[in-house]
């Protein structure tokens, strides 16, 4: 009998697999090592990252591990989770105890086994500067192991994990964070701003977890009421020659120039939103599928509809943004039997 995935993905697809299996330790992720060979068993934390199509042929791991547990070093604190806590419980838990360094993370859903796999990122923040190491089943091994950092091969929500699917599961993310004193992050325009509305000079942690929450709040779509898996998109990166040939075609067509923030390596980044909103999308408010007003970069799905109509809409956007501006996005989600 299969089971239904409706209420497995934040995008609210329709799905269903042969079999879904819940893994609540450590010991049971390592037994099912040959499945994950064998039958190419894929894996689930909150769902919120991934596109699913109507029937998953391979078996479902579902991480639903618990547990943090806390040790000194030195000045700061080694927080190690396990993959199938929540992100954003981990993030409040992480202040609660006045500990510092994941505040601009805060309201990120989905679990902590899936953070580093894309190596989830807001408000000038991303998680490998906060990352220590990462535990996780080797599948072809079936060993654990622990992959520090730089092994982790992190990139703009990029990692190994994503470079390699397939190759691990991951059991446990150390993290480690600061105390009392620990810079906080506020550099990012939205975030300084909304300190500055809330009459804030010299934010705690707790301040800047309160100032994302209320622009988040405020901007994007809670998966609950509206489903939708966050950016659709990833933002692009182009060379400065690139960059320089865009904007004049932008002033030739009488507009202002793109916004584009400095990235690593020397390449300039884009903000796909703005790129989806002069294509004209933002319009995009009828129909199963739809734009996010507030911020084109999310797709959601009001009417419930399956993984192809979904890709659709997403490809229609990713053409018209590729005629206009020559730069072909990068879906963010992964996609699954579709
Ligand atoms: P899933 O969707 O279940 O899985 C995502 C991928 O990770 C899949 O390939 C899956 O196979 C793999 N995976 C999951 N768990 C494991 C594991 N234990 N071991 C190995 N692989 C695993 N992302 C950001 O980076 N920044 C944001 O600010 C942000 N905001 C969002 C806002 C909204 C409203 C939504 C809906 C999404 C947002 N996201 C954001 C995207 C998403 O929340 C993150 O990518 C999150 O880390 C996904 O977690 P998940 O448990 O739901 O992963
Ligand atoms: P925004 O503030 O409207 O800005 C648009 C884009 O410009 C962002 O994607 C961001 O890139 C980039 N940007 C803006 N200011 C920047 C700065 N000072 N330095 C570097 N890059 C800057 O974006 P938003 O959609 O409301 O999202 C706010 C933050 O939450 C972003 O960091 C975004 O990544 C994150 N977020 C992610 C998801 C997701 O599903 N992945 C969903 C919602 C929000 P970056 O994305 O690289 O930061």
């Amino acid at each position: 009998m299969s089971v239904r995935l409706d209420g497995l993905n934040t995008l609210g697809i329709p799905a269903r697999a042969e079999e879904v299996i819940t893994v609540t330790d450590t010991r049971t992720l390592a037994r099912l090592a040959p499945r994950f060979r064998e039958e190419g068993m894929i894996v689930l934390g909150g769902g919120s990252n991934v596109v699913l199509g109507a029937d998953i042929r391979q078996p479902v791991c579902l991480m639903r591990n618990r547990g943090i547990r806390v040790e000194e070093r030195g000045p700061e604190v080694a927080v190690t989770a396990a993959a199938g806590e929540s992100w954003h419980g981990l993030v409040r838990w992480s202040l609660g105890q006045g500990y510092q360094g994941l505040e601009n993370l805060v309201l990120i859903p989905g679990s902590v086994g899936a953070a580093p796999v894309q190596n989830i990122g807001a408000y000038g923040v991303e998680l490998d500067t906060r990352l220590d190491s990462v535990g996780a089943l080797e599948v072809a091994s079936g060993e654990m192991v622990r992959l520090s950092a730089r092994e982790c091969a992190f990139g703009y929500r990029s990692s190994r994990f994503r470079l390699e699917p397939g190759r691990f599961v991951i059991a446990e993310v150390t993290l480690l964070l600061g105390r009392e004193g620990y810079p906080v992050e506020t550099g990012y325009g939205e975030l300084s701003l909304e300190l500055e509305r809330m009459g804030i000079s010299r934010p705690a942690p707790v301040q800047v977890a309160e100032a994302v929450t209320r622009i988040r709040r405020r901007k994007l779509p809670d998966p609950r009421r509206v489903p939708n898996a966050g950016s659709f998109f990833r933002n692009p990166r182009v060379s400065g020659a690139e960059l320089a040939a865009l904007q004049r075609r932008e002033q030739a067509r009488g507009r202002g120039p793109l916004r584009t923030y400095p990235d690593a390596g020397g390449s300039v980044k884009l903000a796909a939103a703005e790129l989806i909103d002069r294509c004209g999308f933002k319009t995009r408010q009828e129909g199963g599928v739809r734009v996010w007003r507030r911020q084109p970069l999310v797709l959601t799905n009001p009417g419930r509809r399956a993984a192809a109509e979904v890709l659709a809409v997403a490809e229609q956007i990713r053409s018209a943004v590729e005629e206009a501006y020559g730069v072909r996005l990068e879906l963010e989600p992964d996609t699954f039997g579709c």
